[in-house]
């Protein structure tokens, strides 16, 4: 698979979190071209507000090398992430001390990101991660956005949805 259909099963678990009424953040570990760890915000189900999508797949990659007696150090360091949103400055903070090899991300985070749009996390380490934004950054926000509006396009029927316009949850569809 390559970068753009890993964006579209990141984008699942985004929708995912969104009908779970989390922050729709969804994020996949890759390891040797499979994934290894899949997640989403679990901040409101578990309040605890350090469980952003990027944690919870850390931590699955723990129990994964645990599982298969496998060195996890080296495989964070071989680990590629793909994630809708711009890991904010806790998360990229453990990515980086993680080593992972790359990270590409949907949209910039604006009020909290780590890679670039509120502070450069990279700067302070001594790293070669490479870092590819914008992939599939307008669907990622548009989830957000969904989230924030408190519109929910995946809601199941309600009631009172005559005349609702539903345009713009279409796309989806084409890809
Ligand atoms: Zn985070």
């Amino acid at each position: 698979m390559d970068t753009l259909a890993w964006m579209d099963v990141a984008l699942q678990k985004a929708e995912e979190s969104l009908k779970a009424g989390e922050v729709p953040v969804g994020c996949l570990f890759i390891y040797n071209n499979q994934i290894i760890a899949t997640g989403n915000n679990t901040v409101n189900e578990t309040c605890n507000a350090t469980r952003h999508a990027e944690i919870n797949c850390i931590d699955q990659v723990l129990k994964f090398c645990k599982e298969k007696c496998m060195d996890y150090k080296m495989v964070f360091r071989n680990l590629d992430v793909i994630v809708t949103v711009e890991p904010c400055i806790m998360c990229m903070s453990a990515l980086l001390q993680l080593q992972v090899r790359s990270i590409v991300y949907g949209c910039a985070n604006d009020r909290f990101g780590g890679c670039i749009s509120v502070l450069e996390v990279p700067k302070f380490y001594d790293s070669k991660i490479i870092i590819q934004g914008n992939v599939k950054g307008e669907e990622a926000m548009r989830l957000l956005q969904n989230f924030y509006k408190g519109v929910n396009p995946n809601a199941p029927e309600s009631k009172v949805k005559k005349g609702r316009n539903t345009k713009g949850t279409s796309s989806t569809e084409n890809n």
